[in-house]
């Protein structure tokens, strides 16, 4: 499964830092890289506890396990 930061909205709380420090790192501006983007199946509780922590959301899933988000919308009635 492969992760993004989002450069944007990553503030640098470096909580992702902390819960998983084998996949992510903080720039030399204090913001977060991900130091893996294709995470094995193994470390996948850790990244998604990051994933859940970010306090700005600016860590998903590209093509994994859902983020503990927000329910997505309902699809508008069909006309
Ligand atoms: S927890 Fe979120 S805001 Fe903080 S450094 Fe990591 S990605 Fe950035």
């Amino acid at each position: 499964m492969r992760l993004r930061v989002d450069p944007v909205k990553c503030q640098g709380y470096a909580i992702c830092t902390e819960v998983a420090a084998r996949h992510f790192t903080l720039d030399d501006w204090g913001f977060a890289q991900a130091l893996v983007v294709d995470v094995d199946e193994g470390d996948v509780p850790a990244v998604t506890e990051a994933v859940r922590e970010c306090p700005v959301r600016a860590i998903r899933w590209i093509d994994g396990p859902a983020t503990g988000g927000p329910a997505p919308r309902p699809a508008p009635p069909a006309v």
